[in-house]
């Protein structure tokens, strides 16, 4: 699935005050360029300093409790969730946040004044693709009785459990597939909320300055003081808002079910660092690279391609399948060693691989593709043409090459197929490939 990146068309701006300071601050969003990600500007500060809106700049959560906060070179800004909620469930991948003080505005304690500016200000939408993460496997974290879960799922579900033991609030549980619609409709108007128990505690800690009976719902044994839930199971939503407003921290779209028990941005945060740290692992999933797409997809281990190709050491050039789409797409792996035997002469001093060898294993992936159907399995696939071959960048000892086939056409015996060459997300080489199917 390709999905485009996407930012603002006008200029908008909302007022309002911090729930925790209770300054009033003015909050500017301007359309940002692709591949921005969503950048916070403090325009009250003289150096203008800007803070971009991802996990690595996320601050002391101990420190800085109840709310979500991110710094950078002693700027900080406080209370983004609801607002980065809004953005990333609108999928607002690229954005300027211009901001005149320490804390975003609370306003009425939900996202859906956000989301109400965001869709007057229109949604403009590039041709840059987004990346988009799949989770391949299933990721847990456990701490004081509350607990987080993502699993492989391939759209974006968020399901929660509410549950405070010995307090007024019953047991709550909710879970929607996510999409800007059903935010809207079910999840942004959802406010903020404490118990009654907690208000003196929080207002010794110096926080909720700003909160008051309409922008956060204090809930005591009664009910809510002074107030009506908008839905009866508001607080549970509200801890929705919470986690996609720090699920936008990984600053890229993924498709997972988190199940979040008692969790809040403590937690919640800890998975994000989590679900970085594995698919920065995969590879595969470099900037611009190809990503995988498909869940549940095949994968070839070595002695699987050996039984749907002929080729053999020292002529195979692909060490694993990673993903494959019958009569669709493939991506392999090779990993480049100084011990490759085309090393030793090309050249001595300075090992550099081969392009015709790159074009051989986008072949050699292609043909995995081709041939790994049921009917073409024991037959052989003969190379006919290449065409608008490209060396981009050289591969040297060291490298991983993830190599992207497509196929353009195929007939009963004659495919062809685009073949792509990424090392560290550039491509390193590209090639048209044309092929025949015979009888071995
Ligand atoms: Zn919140």
């Amino acid at each position: 699935m390709k999905i485009k990146q996407k930012t603002i068309k006008n200029i908008a701006e909302v007022e309002g005050v911090g729930l925790h300071t209770g300054k009033k601050v003015k909050v500017t969003f301007k359309p940002a360029p692709p591949n921005t990600g969503i950048l916070f500007i403090r325009t009250d500060i003289p150096s203008s300093p800007v803070i971009k809106a991802e996990i690595d700049n996320l601050l002391d959560i101990e420190k800085y409790p109840r709310r979500t906060s991110l710094g950078n070179q002693g700027c900080e800004i406080h209370t983004v969730e609801h607002l980065l909620s809004a953005l990333y469930a609108l999928e607002i991948d690229n954005l300027i946040v211009e901001i005149n003080g320490e804390e975003c505005p609370g306003l009425d304690g939900s996202a859906i004044s956000f989301v109400e500016i965001i869709k007057k200000a229109g949604i403009e939408e590039y041709d840059e693709e987004k990346e988009v993460i799949y989770l391949k496997e299933p990721i847990y974290i456990s701490q004081n009785g509350a607990h987080i879960i993502a699993l492989p799922y391939d759209k974006l579900r968020i399901s929660y459990t509410l549950n405070y033991p010995n307090s007024p609030l019953k047991s709550q549980f909710a879970s929607f597939i996510i999409d800007p619609d059903t935010y809207e409709k079910e999840i942004a108007a959802a406010r903020t909320f404490c118990l009654q128990e907690e208000v003196e505690n929080l207002k010794s800690l110096g926080l909720g300055k700003g909160s008051d009976y309409s922008n956060t719902l204090v809930i005591s044994k009664d009910g809510v003081i002074n107030n009506n839930f908008r839905f009866e199971d508001e607080p549970v939503r509200h801890k929705i808002v919470d986690l996609i407003g720090d699920l936008a921290l990984l600053g890229k779209r993924i498709c997972c079910h988190i199940i979040g028990i008692r969790s809040g941005h403590s937690l919640n945060t800890k998975l994000i660092k989590k679900i970085k740290e594995v698919t920065k692992k995969e590879k595969v999933a470099g900037i611009g690279a190809p990503t995988l797409s498909q869940i549940p997809s095949q994968t070839f281990e070595i002695e699987d391609i050996e039984k749907i190709i002929p080729h053999r050491y020292p002529f195979l050039l692909v060490d694993k399948i990673v993903e494959i789409q019958e009569g669709k797409r493939a991506i392999g792996i090779k990993n480049v060693s100084i011990n490759e035997w085309f090393f030793q002469g090309h050249f001595p001093g300075r090992p550099v691989m081969p392009g015709v060898l790159i074009v051989e294993a986008m072949a050699q992936v292609a043909g995995v593709l081709m041939l790994s159907k049921k009917e073409n399995r024991g037959k052989l696939a003969y190379f006919m043409s290449i065409d608008k071959v490209k060396f981009r960048k050289t591969v040297r000892p060291g490298d991983q090459l993830i190599i992207e086939v497509e196929v353009v056409k195929l007939k009963s015996k004659v495919g062809l197929i685009n073949g792509k060459t990424y090392v560290d997300g550039k491509v390193a080489a590209e090639a048209s490939l044309m092929f025949t199917v015979v009888d071995a």
